[in-house]
């Protein structure tokens, strides 16, 4: 089951230029069979997300990107509806609560230009960063930052065993379905989306080309 895990929608992300109606045929196009919708600190209501989804006879989950004191972490499985900023301990109380996931988006963006070169930031260093110890995954393909980030994301997931899922991060149409997470089981609600990927029962595949 091939599942973009991080996209972005108009009005509800501001910073997006994907129009869900428009999502839902470019899904189709990418191939995809589900996708997941992570607005910044935004839920979806579930009414609208269950007419979307049967709209266009694709499986539509709901995830949300959360400002963390540590940065973004896309979160699964976890109804509250955040604003603004909150702690990394805090979030990851109240997921593990309800059940859900927590995975570092784009955990070394801007770190290439601005970081892992200067500081020569190796993997050991770069896995001492506090938020790895609060989330059960990392975001190794991203199609918003560089092939280095990607890797450093990808090395770090692997040393701290962590999962390492793909996500498109999409916020323009042409970057729907570029970095996938591919389930090797059909998945049809977000608990069972939550099994696999904790379970680590998934690839991921960057389409980019
Ligand atoms: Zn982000
Ligand atoms: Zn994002």
């Amino acid at each position: 089951m091939r599942v973009d895990l991080h996209i972005h929608t108009r009005p509800r992300s501001s910073c997006s230029l994907i129009d869900p109606k428009e999502l839902l045929v470019e899904a189709r196009r990418a191939g995809l069979d589900a996708l997941c919708l992570t607005e910044h600190q935004h839920r979806w209501n579930a009414k609208d997300v269950e007419a979307l989804s049967r709209e266009g006879g694709i499986s539509i989950f709901q995830g949300n990107e959360i400002t963390t004191n540590q940065g973004d972490v896309l979160v699964f499985g976890y109804a509250e509806d955040i604003k603004g900023v909150v702690a990394i301990q805090d979030l990851r109380q109240e997921v593990q609560k309800a059940g859900g996931l927590m995975i570092v988006a784009h955990p070394f963006r801007g770190f290439l230009l601005f970081g892992i070169t200067q500081l020569r930031m190796d993997v050991e260093q770069a896995c001492r960063r506090a938020i790895f110890q609060h989330v059960e995954g990392v975001e190794a393909l991203n199609c918003k930052v560089t092939d280095p980030e990607n890797e450093m994301a990808r090395k770090v997931a692997e040393r701290l065993g962590l999962l390492a899922m793909a996500g498109s991060d999409a916020h323009r149409l042409d970057e729907v379905g570029r970095c996938i997470t591919i389930l090797q089981r059909k998945v049809r609600t977000e608990r069972e989306l939550i099994e696999e990927l904790r379970a680590g029962r998934f690839s991921i595949q960057n389409e980019k080309c």
